[in-house]
């Protein structure tokens, strides 16, 4: 080991950071793993993926019980009340649960967890509790934190975070949440299902950005139905405290007058920002880019040798499964293994009722590059769909016009987080809508609506 005390020494335990560690253990390297929170996970498992899952799994449970959905399939429950306190309880035992499980596989592996803010001394060397540890390699995973609204200063109290929106201890009256993207669709449908009027405010003229324009205009006709209030092309000036809550100021994105409105609890959800301060990364000779990320090359690298950069903290996608696989990816490319990632194949879900999920290009994108064949299927018309009740939504495919070859699939169903599994890795695969029309599909299932957009796109399907 020369005088290097680790081979691998990763800053960040979230899902980049402390699978890179595993993996890093697992072929043979010396390897620690630095976090300054008490538990290990990140974000996504503290106060992100998990606990947010969480909430939308129980306060979807509440509503089928409240809304008389359950009632409507003839299960009649005499009497339904929240304990919201019970339901917080849940998360936090999950949350537990999950965090410790880290831990316990970083004692199976022998990964070294070292707390405390890590910050660069050298390129090959970082202090941590006052320690300076020297590593042959160094693996930059610390994520990224809300990003702030200027005028709309986060108090905790009644402007709050994501975080905070996790741990509320009553269901507010009024919230407003300021962004239509995953957060604030995911948080605001948690406490909407719990009884809270959920006013949305949108600086953009659509819902959830990137994602496929039929997706974003479906998406706002459920939310719609679904009661959220939704104020698009808005945009959110200033905020002052009130007796009850808060006043937001609020002007057309266009430009014009001004507004008021008053909320008792206001959710910032505009967006992350890259954790990178305090890290020290000058002593590194490493910099920024404008948008406050560290840039890395296909393989990961940082421009300063033996420094490596993944998830959040680097341009791309701000989802735990691509810095999980960024993960594993440099600590094989670290042991001389061919580890890659294949950034065009990343899926993403938000876990609404029905959830949205998409994986590859958009229409928008597809036909900017090529001519485009588009299969779609209504879930009104799958068997499963009717037979659960759960009939909103579409599949749709986007496929090369010459070749047939699958450009990108959106998904809007109750599984569509699921289903979307089976578009990835058939793309992964490079099949053809061909491919999938002609793979049997078990019945009945939703993911025969993916079998039928297919056949869509190859000629007609069976079932519309
Ligand atoms: P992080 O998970 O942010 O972990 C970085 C860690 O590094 C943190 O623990 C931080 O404390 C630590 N750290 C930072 N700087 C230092 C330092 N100098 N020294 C020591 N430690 C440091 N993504 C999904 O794919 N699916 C979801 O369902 C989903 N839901 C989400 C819900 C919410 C409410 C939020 C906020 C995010 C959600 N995300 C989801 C996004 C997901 O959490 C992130 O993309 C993911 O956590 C990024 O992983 P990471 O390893 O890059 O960083
Ligand atoms: P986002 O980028 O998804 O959405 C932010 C929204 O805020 C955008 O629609 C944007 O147009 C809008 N906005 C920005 N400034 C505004 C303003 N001044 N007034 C009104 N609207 C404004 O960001 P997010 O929802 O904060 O989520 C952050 C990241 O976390 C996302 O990139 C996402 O990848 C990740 N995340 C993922 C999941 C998931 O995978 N299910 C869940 C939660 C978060």
């Amino acid at each position: 080991m020369d005088d290097y005390d680790y081979d691998v020494l990763v800053i960040g335990a979230g899902p980049g950071g402390y699978v890179a560690a595993i993996r890093a253990a697992q072929l043979g390297l010396k390897t620690a793993c630095v976090d300054a929170r008490e538990t290990l996970g990140g974000t996504c498992l503290n106060v992100g993926c998990i606990p947010s899952k969480a909430m939308l799994h129980a306060s979807e449970k509440y509503e089928e019980v409240a809304s008389g959905a359950l009632a409507a399939l003839g299960v009649e429950v005499s009497a339904s009340r929240l304990n919201l306190d019970a339901m917080h309880a849940s998360r936090v035992n999950v949350v537990r649960g999950l965090t410790g499980g880290i831990a316990g596989l970083f004692r199976k592996n022998k990964v070294d967890w070292l707390k405390g803010h890590a910050a660069f001394a050298s390129a090959d060397s970082v202090t941590v509790a006052e320690k300076t540890y020297r590593a042959r390699n160094i693996i930059v995973a610390t994520g990224s934190t809300v990003a702030p609204l200027p005028g709309v200063a986060i108090d905790g109290k009644v402007i709050i975070d994501s975080t905070g929106a996790l741990e509320l201890p009553k269901v507010p009256g009024h919230l407003v949440v300021i962004g239509g993207g995953v957060i604030g669709l995911e948080l605001g449908s948690v406490w909407r299902r719990l009884g809270a009027h959920v006013t949305v405010i949108e600086y953009l003229d659509q819902l959830l950005p990137g994602m496929d324009g039929d997706v974003r205009k479906e998406a706002k006709k459920l939310f719609a139905k679904q009661g959220l209030i939704l104020r698009l092309s808005t945009r959110v000036t200033q905020a002052r405290e009130s007796a009850d809550g808060v006043i937001l100021t609020l002007t057309p994105a266009a430009g014009g007058a001004e507004e008021e409105l008053s909320a008792n609890i206001v959710l910032v959800a505009v967006g992350r920002t890259p954790n990178t301060r305090g890290l020290a990364l000058e002593k590194a000779g490493l910099a920024i880019n404008a948008c406050g990320q560290i840039e890395v090359d296909h393989d990961l690298r940082t421009r300063v040798n033996g420094i490596w950069a993944i998830g959040d903290v680097t341009p791309g996608a701000m989802l735990a499964h691509r810095a999980e696989d960024e993960g594993i990816a440099a600590a094989e490319l670290i042991a001389g293994q061919p580890g890659m990632v294949n950034h065009a194949v990343i899926p993403s879900v938000v876990y609404t009722t029905p959830e949205i999920a998409g994986v590859g290009l958009t229409e928008e994108e597809a036909a900017a590059r090529s001519k485009v064949s588009i299969g779609k299927f209504p879930m009104i018309a799958n068997s499963r769909a009717k037979a659960n009740h759960d009939t909103d939504g579409f599949v749709k495919i986007i496929a090369d016009a010459a070749t047939g070859r699958v450009l990108g699939v959106h998904i809007i169903a109750s599984v569509a987080g699921t289903m979307i599994a089976q578009a990835a890795q058939a793309m992964e695969f490079g099949a053809t809508a061909e491919d999938i029309a002609y793979t049997c599909h078990a019945h009945p299932t939703q993911s025969e609506a993916l079998k039928e957009a297919a056949l869509a796109v190859v000629g007609k399907p069976i079932h519309l």
